[in-house]
């Protein structure tokens, strides 16, 4: 059995080359030789990097959403589309997308509505009898991490986090028999990260270094608000003598190697001696 955590993009609102938008893929494989796979966050090009990680849309068998905020949605729409247009035999099942109720579950309901000119057109081409297919499971906003999805061993759990004002903004705990993988989503580094972590092998976080932002005109700072400062998720991993970080949905965008090494010098400031990866695109770490 191996779990593995692939970063399916590592990047933010602000385009870059060889960025894609936030996303995490899971895969857990079973000894029977099957496999469970799941994918958090949708962002700009999510298709593109699962075959880069050497599956597809039509391979996944959830997908969940940490908040509506455009870059981790605006690939969503294409990964749907794509499952279905490539699901050339049309078996495939239903494809589960669980997100906290509301914004995030309005957008994804609309789907269908949005592109219902271009599936008309397609129905009526193909004769396919159905335009995509996928069971929205919302979910009320945890007070504290609770259990929402399990399939043959993974199980997910989603805990709230800080990215006022988005509302409501959860991260996720994924449990298989290899170990504890957490997903930040965006957040600040709060308690509830905390409580969302404890135990963690992996810890997949969203990562700002505040010395660099507070240097931009004031007007471009906002986003101080909500985001996770390198420097407290040092302080934070530290405490919860988490094995390994995984910092991806990097701001600034990393350039060198010497702006990588920032970040990383930025997480041992604390004291924190686990293993730290400034993630790339399809950076992956395996558990098990
Ligand atoms: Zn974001
Ligand atoms: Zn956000």
């Amino acid at each position: 059995m191996t779990t593995t955590v692939t970063v399916t993009g590592t990047g933010t609102p602000i385009p870059t080359p060889d960025r894609a938008g936030p996303g995490v893929l899971v895969t857990y494989e079973l000894p029977s030789g099957d496999s469970v796979r799941i994918q958090i966050d949708a962002g700009r090009g999510t298709v593109m990097r699962l075959l880069g990680a050497g599956t597809s849309p039509g391979e996944l068998d959830a997908v969940f959403l940490t908040h509506h905020h455009s870059d981790h949605l605006v690939g969503l729409d294409d990964l749907l589309l794509t499952r279905w247009v490539m699901d050339r035999t049309r078996s495939l099942p239903p494809l589960s997308v669980v997100a906290p109720a509301g914004p995030c579950t309005r957008f994804v309901d609309g789907l269908t509505e949005r592109w219902s000119e271009d599936l008309a057109v397609r129905l009526a081409h193909t004769g396919w009898e159905h335009g995509p297919a996928f069971d929205l499971e919302g979910f009320d906003y945890p007070v504290v991490p609770v259990e929402i999805w399990q399939c043959s061993g993974l199980r997910v759990l989603a805990g709230q986090v800080r990215h006022e004002p988005v509302y409501p903004a959860v991260g996720y705990r994924i449990e298989t028999p290899d170990g504890v993988v957490v997903i930040s989503g965006d957040t600040l580094v709060c308690d509830e990260m905390a409580e969302l972590a404890i135990g963690a092998d992996v810890l997949v976080y969203e990562a700002m270094r505040f010395s660099e932002i507070r240097q931009l005109p004031v007007h471009r700072q906002f986003i101080l608000d909500y985001h996770a400062d390198t420097v407290e998720i040092g302080r934070q991993v530290r405490s919860l003598a988490v094995p390994t970080l995984l910092l991806t949905h990097l701001i600034p965008p990393p350039e060198s190697d010497e702006d990588e090494a920032a970040f990383i010098d930025d997480v041992r400031s604390s004291g924190y001696d686990g293993e730290v990866v400034v993630a790339r695109d399809l950076t992956s770490v395996v558990l098990g």
